[in-house]
């Protein structure tokens, strides 16, 4: 979506560049035409000027470059300075009418070295113009179209104009005129990029900003969606990430992976909370949780189902391997060394293994093992039974 709208702006931009472009060659052409019709009103009758205006008016028809016009002005100025040293005119000449004659070569040759360095100079603003993306469209118009009226009036005063003084007043006062023209047009330019990057920064910093409330927002959901799949007596996963669990077994399962269930009980433990307190019980609870969990880390999953009872999933695991590492948990837990009032205290126990088949829901895994669990109840607690 952002790309796209980069994209048009670009394109728009590359359509501007051209349509300037266009302008300002059309601009140059008159200025050339302009210059050749001078040359033209200037040629004097032989001698090293007239040849040079001649090489000037050939190179002003083809595609002038400032590099050749530079020496071939400058060589003309040689040829005009030259003028003054030649030997003294032809007794039969109107002298005042040689000296009129220079005096406008002199003008001439200073007015071409105006219109040459203007176009030396339009030609490299329009080469730095292509170089920026940007340029407005309404603004671009508006100068080309002041240019070209600039320089259709000073056509219109070029063919009007009865002699060399007054058509060189006229071209200097339109060059000056282009030449505001442009560099309004440049400031104008200037102050909207600076306003356009100023808006892109601004924007950039918004995007910071929202990209770091995402990613804040980010964490705290990872965390609430960690606290509900926790058991906040224990630490060990709950009831619903065991659902979760049983829910990425199952497929495996289906497939003929083997998987067993346990069921976990805490023996007798009503009367742990009944005798001790329920905060000692609270303390066995958390005991044997985390003693389950040390136990069985890497090899299976275990979670707090409810109450005192535990659910072990044996991912990869046979009947006969789950069982005795169920009668282990068993018997570590019978271990652990519980204090209450300084004298120790015993806690034990029971469990149900079963396996997880095929054809069945997860719940009917946990049913037949529930059911296991109250079978090793009933045959004295503290000890497991595979059903
Ligand atoms: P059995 O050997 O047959 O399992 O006997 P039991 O006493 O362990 O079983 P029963 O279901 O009679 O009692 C379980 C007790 O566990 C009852 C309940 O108050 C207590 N209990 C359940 N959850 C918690 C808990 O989070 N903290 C504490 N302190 N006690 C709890
Ligand atoms: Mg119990
Ligand atoms: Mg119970």
């Amino acid at each position: 979506m952002e790309r796209d709208v980069w994209e048009r702006k670009y394109h728009l931009a590359l359509e501007r560049m051209e349509s300037d472009e266009r302008a300002f060659r059309a601009v140059e052409e008159m200025l050339r035409r302009l210059a050749l019709r001078l040359v033209a009103l200037a040629r004097p009758s032989g001698g090293p000027v007239e040849s040079l205006l001649e090489r000037l008016t050939a190179e002003l028809r083809g595609t002038p470059s400032p590099a050749v016009i530079e020496p071939l002005l400058d060589a003309l100025a040689e040829a005009v300075t030259r003028i003054d040293d030649a030997p003294a005119p032809d007794p039969v000449a109107d002298a005042a009418t040689v000296d009129a004659l220079r005096a406008d070569i002199a003008r001439l040759q200073e007015l071409l070295s105006v219109v040459g360095a203007r176009l030396g100079d339009m030609t490299r603003y329009l080469a730095g113009e292509l170089e920026q993306a940007g340029t407005e469209a309404a603004g671009s118009r508006e100068l080309d179209a002041r240019v070209r009226e600039a320089m259709r009036e000073l056509g219109e005063k070029t063919l009007a104009a009865v002699d060399l003084a007054s058509l060189q007043t006229e071209v200097n006062a339109r060059l000056s005129l282009i030449d505001r023209h442009f560099s309004d047009y440049r400031e104008r330019e200037d102050a909207r990029l600076a306003a356009y990057r100023d808006r892109a920064e601004r924007m950039r910093d918004r995007v910071e900003e929202l990209e770091s409330q995402a990613s804040t927002l980010q964490d705290s959901l990872r965390r609430e969606h960690e606290l509900a799949l926790t058991d906040g007596l224990t630490g060990l996963p709950n009831r619903l990430a065991y659902e979760r669990h049983m829910a990425e077994v199952a497929p495996e399962v289906r497939n003929g992976g083997m998987t067993c269930v346990g069921a976990f009980d805490i023996d007798h433990f009503k009367s742990i909370n009944d005798t001790y307190g329920h905060a000692a019980g609270d303390a066995v609870l958390r005991i044997v949780g985390q003693t389950l969990a040390r136990e069985l880390e890497g090899r299976a999953f275990v979670a707090r189902y409810g109450g005192e009872e535990f659910v072990v999933v044996f991912r990869h695991l046979s009947p006969a391997e789950a069982e005795s590492l169920a009668q282990r948990l068993c018997d570590t837990v019978e271990k652990l060394a519980f204090h209450a009032s300084s004298r120790p205290v015993t806690v034990t126990m029971s469990g149900g293994v079963t396996r997880f088949a095929a054809h069945e829901e997860a719940a009917d895994a946990f049913d037949r093992a529930d059911r296991a669990l109250y079978a090793a109840k009933r045959a004295g607690r503290n000890r497991c039974v595979l059903l």
